[in-house]
């Protein structure tokens, strides 16, 4: 689903240099769901937004579904994105003055559906992240989960192969958290795959996967491993 080889991307203001991402691998398959952790400024939302093709990278190759990333010019790489993934932000990011149903109309206007498959689209996602009935309702009636769960129904209306989502949980209470965590394994399990960078430990440890990065770099300990935060965490003598 996703690729990507020796990765890099250096961002450069006045005198300085940041090298975001160096040498970075990483390759996430069809139906995984993965967590990304690491500590803040390792390189976790430059990993994302490049992921999700909002940013553009200095060095490397980027293959996503197949399709070599590399180049690839403006309106070509909007197309792919609208076409295969959907976005998930800490801060919802839903526009106040819209309903639920116009804020998930906004990227299914990009796409060139006709108001028909529009609605049809909306009123299933909606119904997927259980607020169906809410439709007519503005962002401020709702409460940060359920919040969360429209930004979610915006992600799915356009059918993505990959739901590339920043810290969703971050601005949540625990169980509100997990209440969304359990809503984005349920899509998993439907098919869609999941690359999510979280802080918090316990979410993380329920992804199938957990890749770590350090300093723009993915860290050998979890490079295409299988085992999660928390089983390795177990292997850790607590007295050590
Ligand atoms: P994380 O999401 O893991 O906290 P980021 O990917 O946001 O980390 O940042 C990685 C590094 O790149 C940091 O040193 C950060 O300061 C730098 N960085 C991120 N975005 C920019 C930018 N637009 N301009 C300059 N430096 C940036
Ligand atoms: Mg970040």
């Amino acid at each position: 689903m996703l690729k990507m080889n020796q990765l890099n991307k250096v961002y450069r203001t006045h005198m300085i240099e940041t090298h975001a991402l160096r040498g970075f691998d990483i390759h996430v398959k069809e139906g995984e769901f993965v967590a990304v952790t690491g500590p803040s400024g390792s390189g976790k939302t430059t990993f994302l937004n490049i992921a999700g093709l909002l940013e553009d990278f200095t060095g490397g190759d980027y293959f996503l579904d197949g399709v070599n990333v590399r180049g690839m010019d403006d309106s070509a790489r909007s197309r792919l994105r609208n076409e295969k993934l959907g976005f998930i932000f800490q801060g919802f990011n839903l526009i106040p003055d819209l309903n639920l149903f116009d804020n998930v109309d906004v990227p299914l206007r990009y796409r060139g559906f006709d108001s028909a498959e529009r609605k049809r689209r909306i009123e299933e996602a909606l119904g997927r992240v259980g607020l169906a009935s809410r439709q007519k309702h503005y962002p401020a009636e709702l409460s940060g989960g359920q919040q969360q769960r429209v930004a979610i129904a915006r992600a799915l209306a356009g059918s993505p192969k990959l739901l590339l989502a920043d810290e969703p949980t971050g601005n949540l209470d625990s169980q509100m958290a997990r209440g969304v965590m359990e809503l984005l394994e349920e899509i998993n399990s439907q098919g869609t795959t999941i690359l999510m960078v979280t802080h918090d430990a316990e979410l993380a440890a329920r992804a199938q996967r957990n890749v770590h990065i350090i300093d723009g770099q993915v860290t050998d300990l979890m490079r295409e491993t299988n085992i999660s935060l928390a089983a390795v965490a177990a292997h850790i003598p607590t007295n050590a």
